[in-house]
């Protein structure tokens, strides 16, 4: 008997371990050498059914991709692949966000320098620049090293970069369309300011930074003007705002107490009189008088620091200056319902004032310290200041109590320093009067989960305007010059029309950035005198929010915007997808989205669930990972955890597990594939399903794999397309693993495992279903896990049929084939699973294993059902393991009178009965069985392939009883581990050899191969 597979057949086929380390290796070559993203890309292009549009959402150069990046480049990727299947052109270049304070900053910290001011005058902002760019080129290594290694198919050729001349020159014609509609001008208005990055932030910025922080807690009073005794009481988290408080604040229609307190009498809302004492720790106190709140509307109070703030002095004469006012946004549920007001400091604040014609009292200078305007505070940082504003109220008995809190405080998201509320003059676009068709723009979008859709619209509904200027330097600058003299404005919106109107040619090594172009000077159209330009550069948000125009040609913004599909983090509601959105209904003046859809996808976490940060050490980063892991494997867990909404805990240690385990699995089916049906002379041009067809050798068993084939077909396209990519990969893992794995294959097993000519039809027919059912399913694994979807391609598909495509990229997606779907198979291969299932569990109990064979099943069933398992009758017997079936519509009579012989199982309507009675045939097959599977293990462990004949299998100090029975099976058993015969030894002596040790009924037992 010849061997049917050789020994070192491994090395021909597939290893006989799932390396993916290695297959990756092997499949990124492949790739490079033969340009395999480039033509695919190239065929799609000029062969599609449409175009969907892309734009990189631009990763900002200026950290080291981590895990949490890839969640989202891997649903990018995954959607870049499939359409690309589907038989789609998408444009899916990539982008690079590369300036901004981030950089900035970074750079700053590498020159040892602090301020803005220090930029200016000890580096010269010429090197500046020259020092940001050269800052962002490090982590662009970092990032196109790991699109290499993860497999994204993005096209970096045809990346763009937001800081070079072209980019921002059409990022102008943004701000051209809002300047022309008068939607961006300069405005006066209070803004979130960063004292440590001497920059404003808008809106939404501050929405990105949001930290536990301490501030002090206090209570203290004001005097009411002309009384003796009488007080409003005040809280605040933010003392230095006393030094530019001008204004009280009640709710009108709130009913206020004057509550006595030892000799004084406080004024604050009658609700809170008894929390308040509590926790001031008062226990005596009598409320006195209740007043409504506008009554109090006028009366004048002595401001604290009058004597030491002599601007203080001077806005006290005029007439509304440190009064009470009434205003709406005054609540009276929390603190005290007295609200002191610092105009310089507060949005509300900075309303009420300008409603009211109040001067707005600002006294600071960049680096957020009070100036001399300030009095006895000039010169200390604004946050410093608390500590003295607290000593003084103390001095002067005005303090009520003082603690240390801990809060949620808006922090910078970059340099994490709290963040003040400072009056500046700044240029704004009005976004909050397109807001309307803001807000139906982003309805019309598909958000595909209805959480971040809300948080998204929640958001924009708030309709603040947008402060776009920014006093930095590595930015797109505000192209917007003004007159010395009349203070005329122009914007110029592209480099040549700048070059016309300048008053002197630039220098050679001009770029649209500081300090060049402050440098240019233009002549005014009233007046004639000079026009400078306005000193500030672009938020670096509008400036990657213009992408979709700055990116493309006027000709591919026609055809690719709005955009198809759109994913990024979840925080990018308040980032990226605003921007976008903002600027493009400011730009086409439609309530129109730049995207059609747009995924947000949750944070990863570390496997205990905590946010990634440096501080904690716990970063995932990209490239150190995948030195160490599959990308493969990385990508597949990516998906599988968890659906892209929910936060996922990214743990490495299971990729280990389940994920290596289903791709492991896929691996093996074709590695078992390749070496039965090369055995055999598979051609898959020859023996096709058709074929199989004609000669009649399709059996029920192929029927129903390839009718659940069409079935995950459909699901797994409809779980891609509504993104619930956890669903869609478990589709693909239960088909692996259960449905081909732990059912297809022990059903066929028998069949190929002879090698017969008579039966050879029958085997071509097992690998034609498989050949059909596997290299469908590795499509459909391709925009997942690439890597081995490729190598399985190469090594499996384009082996046996050398006329398939170059690469599995440039396959098409599967449909479904309605002639191979069978409602009737499928539903009759689920009744005998759960009967077989039902068989188990009734062994179970029985404590019958398995492996022993039993004389007799019961089928117990609906008449219908009965008909299903009868055609299945073949399947039943070998996989129940019995020797005979009946079948009944009703329990039989016998199974109650004989009720001790019978183990039983039942659900629904099924029901099984096993004869539990075994005579001596039936032991000694069981015996054989079991000593048969641990030579199986044995002949795994040694290296033999499963189909390897071994000269001769010995065992040893067998028990007499249990020889005795064996040995009319032995001639079986030897068929069955595929050795010329089987020997029995009572001493392990007999043989000089290396025995392997087992326990069998709890004896000892020795089994070697020769
Ligand atoms: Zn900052
Ligand atoms: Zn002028």
């Amino acid at each position: 008997m010849a061997a049917k597979f050789k020994a070192d057949d491994s090395k021909r086929w597939l290893t006989l371990e799932y390396r993916p380390l290695e297959v990756e290796h092997q499949v990124r070559e492949f790739w490079e050498k033969n340009q395999v993203k480039q033509k695919m890309e190239k065929l799609r292009e000029e062969n599609n059914r449409g175009l969907l549009g892309f734009v990189e959402g631009p990763p900002t150069l200026n950290g080291i991709p981590h895990i949490g990046h890839y969640r989202g480049r891997a649903i990018k990727d995954l959607r870049y692949r499939w359409k690309t299947m589907q038989g789609f052109y998408v444009p899916f270049w990539a982008g690079w966000d590369c300036q901004g304070l981030p950089v900035e900053l970074e750079v700053e910290r590498e020159l040892k320098v602090r301020s803005k001011k220090d930029i200016e005058e000890k580096v010269g902002e010429e090197r500046f620049i020259a020092e940001c760019k050269k800052a962002i080129m490090k982590y662009h290594k970092e990032w196109f090293e790991a699109d290499k290694k993860f497999g994204v198919f993005m096209n970096h050729d045809k990346a763009y970069w937001t800081y070079l001349d072209e980019y921002i020159e059409r990022e102008w014609q943004y701000l051209k369309r809002a300047w022309d509609q008068g939607l961006l001008g300069e405005g006066y208005y209070v803004v979130a300011y960063c004292p440590h990055c001497q920059t404003s932030l808008s809106n939404a910025e501050v929405g990105l930074g949001y930290e536990q922080v301490e501030d002090q807690s206090l209570y203290f009073k004001m005097k009411v003007r002309e009384t003796e005794n009488e007080y409003f009481l005040v809280w605040t988290t933010m003392p230095f705002t006393v030094v530019t408080d001008t204004l009280l604040a009640v709710l009108p229609e709130a009913e206020y107490a004057k509550v006595k307190v030892g000799n004084e009498k406080w004024i604050f809302a009658k609700q809170r009189v008894e929390p308040v004492m509590q926790e001031l720790k008062v226990k005596e106190y009598q409320v006195t008088e209740t007043i409504i709140g506008k009554k109090l509307v006028g009366v004048k109070y002595d401001y604290p620091f009058l004597d030491t703030v002599p601007k203080q002095q001077e806005l006290d004469k005029q007439p509304l200056v440190h009064t009470v006012i009434g205003e709406d946004f005054v609540d009276v549920s929390t603190a005290t319902g007295v609200v002191h007001l610092s105009p310089g400091n507060g949005e509300d604040d900075f309303r009420a004032a300008q409603k009211l014609k109040v001067p707005i009292y600002v006294p600071f200078d960049d680096d957020a310290q009070f100036t001399a305007e300030a009095g006895e505070f000039a010169g200390v940082f604004a946050r410093d200041a608390d500590s003295m504003v607290i000593d003084n109220l103390r001095k002067k008995n005005l303090l009520a109590s003082v603690k240390t809190v801990r809060h949620e405080y808006p922090t910078c998201w970059r340099s994490h320093h709290k963040l003040l509320w400072l009056a500046r003059r700044e240029y704004y676009l009005w976004t909050d009067k397109v807001n309307a068709k803001v807000v139906e723009a982003a309805e019309k979008v598909g958000y595909f989960f209805e959480g971040p859709k809300n948080r998204f619209l929640a958001f924009l509904k708030e309709r603040k305007p947008w402060c776009v200027s920014r006093d930095r330097v590595w930015g797109a600058p505000l192209p917007v010059w003004v007159c010395e003299n009349c203070k005329h404005k122009v914007l110029v919106a592209s480099k040549k029309e700048l070059f016309e109107k300048a008053l002197e040619k630039p220098s050679s090594d001009f770029e649209l950035h500081k300090p060049w172009i402050d440098r240019i000077v233009l002549k005014c159209e009233k007046c004639g005198a000079k026009m400078k330009r306005e000193p500030y550069v672009l938020d670096t948000w509008h400036n990657s929010g213009a992408c979709p125009y700055a990116r493309f040609t006027d000709n591919e913004f026609q055809k690719y915007v709005p955009t198809d599909f759109l994913v990024e983090a979840i925080d990018q509601t308040r980032g990226w997808a605003n921007t976008l959105l903002l600027e493009h209904v400011l730009f086409t003046n439609k309530a129109e989205a730049p995207y059609k859809n747009y995924l947000f996808y949750g944070f990863a976490l570390d496997a205990k669930g905590r946010k990634m940060s440096k501080s904690l050490g716990n970063v995932l980063e990209i490239n150190p990972l995948l030195k160490q892991y599959s990308a493969d494997v990385c990508r597949f867990y990516l998906f599988w955890k968890c659906s892209p909404v929910d936060s996922m805990n990214f743990d490495a240690k299971e990729l280990t597990k389940r994920p290596y385990q289903v791709l492991g699995t896929l691996y093996h089916l074709h590695r078992f594939f390749m070496q039965n049906s090369e055995y055999d002379h598979f051609n898959p041009r020859e023996h096709t399903l058709k074929w199989a067809k004609e000669k009649n050798a399709l059996k029920h068993v192929d029927r129903w794999l390839l009718s659940k084939l069409q079935q995950t077909v459909e699901d797994y396209t409809a779980k891609l397309e509504t993104c619930e990519f956890n669903f869609a990969v478990e589709q693909l893992e239960t088909f692996v693993v259960d449905i081909i794995s732990r059912q297809y294959v022990p059903m066929v097993r028998r069949d190929l495992w002879s090698d017969d000519p008579q039966t050879l039809n029958r085997r071509l027919t097992i690998y034609a279903t498989l050949w059909k059912t596997l290299k469908t399913l590795v499509l459909l694994f391709n925009p997942v896990t690439p890597f081995i979807s490729e190598f399985l391609h190469q090594n499996v598909y384009r082996e046996l049929d050398n006329a398939m495509p170059e690469s599995i990229n440039y396959e098409k997606w599967p449909a479904t084939d309605a002639a191979l779907q069978d409602a009737d198979t499928e539903h009759a291969f689920d009744t005998l699973q759960k009967t077989v299932a039902l068989t188990y569990s009734a062994r179970q109990t029985a404590q019958l294993k398995r492996r022993w064979p039993l004389q007799k099943a019961v089928l117990v069933a609906p008449e219908n059902e009965l008909e299903n398992l009868k055609n299945l009758e073949d399947l039943f017997l070998e996989l129940a393991n019995v020797k005979t079936v009946e079948y009944n519509e009703k329990t039989p009579e016998t199974a109650s009178t004989t009720q001790e012989r019978w183990a039983k199982a039942s659900e629904g309507d099924l029901q099984v009965l096993l004869d539990k009675q075994r005579d001596e045939k039936l032991l000694g097959e069981g015996i054989m069985r079991d000593l048969a599977r641990r030579v199986q293990a044995l002949r795994k462990e040694l290296g033999f392939t499963p189909t390897d004949i071994l000269d001769a299998v010995h065992l040893a100090e067998l028990d007499a009883e249990s020889t005795r029975l064996l040995e009319p099976y032995l001639i079986e058993m030897a068929e069955l581990v595929r050795t010329k015969k089987v020997n029995v030894h009572k001493e392990r002596a007999e043989v000089k050899t290396e025995w392997h040790e087992y326990t069998f009924d709890d004896k000892k037992l020795y089994v070697t191969i020769t």
